[in-house]
C-alpha cells in the first residue's frame, strides 16, 4: 500500500503545457482507495483536462499500475490511442508512473504525489521504487525516480563521480542520472535538465498529525491495544 494525492492543479497544466492529446491512466488498486485514481479519479482528470482544452486520446484503468505484466497488458491494447498521444498522464503513486514511464517512449507524467507513511512501503515484484517524498519529480526526470535509484538522492544531475554511465558510489550500478539523460534524450524532453530544481523539502517526511490518525498508526494502535487485550 502507498498512499498519493492529487498534485496541485497548476502544478499538472504546466507540465503539459506543450502537449494538446493527452493519454490518461488511474491506478484501480492503492490510489482508488485514497481515492486519487480509480474512475472518479480518471474522470475527473478527464473533465478537468477537457476544460483546459486538451484531447484525451485514450484511457484506462490499471487495476494495480506497479505491476508492470498488467500494465504492459493494458498497454499493448490501446497502441493506436498511444500514438496520437503526446504523453501520459498516469494517477498512481511513483511507482505506478515509473512502472508506465519504463514501458513506453513518450513523456509520462505524475498526477499525484507519494506520501511518506514512516518507512511502511509496498510489496512488489519490480525493479521500481519510490522513497515518498511528497512532491513527485518524474515529471522532470522522465519517469525515473532521482531519489530512489541515485545514493545521493540527487535532484539534480549528474553528480561529478559519474564514470562511463556507472555510480562512483556503487560501480556495480548505472548512475541513475545518465539514465534520466538518456529517457529525456529518447523522447524530446532533453531541455528538462536545463531547470535546477530547488533542494528537496524534507519537511515533507514527516506527515501532518490528521495524516498520522488516518494511515499506519491507527493500525498500530488497533494492535497495540489488541496485544493488551491478550496480555489481561
Ligand atoms: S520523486 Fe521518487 S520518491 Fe518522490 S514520489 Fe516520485 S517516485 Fe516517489
Ligand atoms: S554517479 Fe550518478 S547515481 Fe551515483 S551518486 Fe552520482 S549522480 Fe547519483
Amino acid at each position: 500500500m502507498l498512499v498519493s494525492e492529487r498534485k496541485p492543479w497548476d502544478e499538472i497544466v504546466n507540465f503539459l503545457t506543450q502537449d494538446e492529446n493527452i493519454f490518461l491512466i488511474a491506478c484501480n488498486g492503492c490510489s482508488e482507495a485514497c481515492q486519487t485514481g480509480g474512475k472518479k479519479g480518471l474522470d475527473e482528470l478527464q473533465s478537468k483536462l477537457e476544460e483546459e482544452g486538451k484531447k484525451i486520446s485514450g484511457s484506462f484503468l490499471a487495476d494495480f499500475a506497479c505491476n508492470k505484466i498488467l500494465v504492459a497488458l493494458k498497454l499493448n491494447r490501446y497502441i493506436q490511442c498511444l500514438h496520437n498521444a503526446d504523453s501520459i498522464l498516469v494517477s498512481a503513486c511513483g511507482v505506478g508512473v515509473q512502472s508506465v514511464a519504463s514501458m513506453v517512449n513518450i513523456p509520462v507524467y505524475p498526477a499525484d504525489n507519494t506520501l511518506y507513511m514512516g518507512g511502511f512501503s509496498g510489496v512488489w515484484t519490480g525493479e521500481e521504487r519510490c522513497l515518498q517524498c511528497g512532491d513527485c519529480k518524474l515529471n522532470s526526470t522522465g519517469g525515473i525516480c532521482p531519489y530512489a535509484n541515485c545514493p545521493k538522492n540527487l535532484v539534480n544531475g549528474a553528480c561529478g563521480g559519474s564514470n562511463k554511465g556507472k555510480c562512483e558510489v556503487d560501480p556495480e550500478q548505472d548512475c541513475a542520472w545518465t539514465k534520466i539523460y538518456d529517457r529525456l534524450q529518447e523522447t524530446g524532453k532533453i531541455e528538462n535538465l536545463r531547470k535546477l530544481h530547488p533542494p528537496r523539502n524534507w519537511n515533507l517526511m514527516q506527515p501532518p498529525n490528521e495524516r498520522k490518525k488516518t494511515l499506519f498508526w491507527a493500525l498500530e494502535f488497533e494492535q497495540e491495544e489488541k496485544e493488551k487485550e491478550v496480555v489481561k
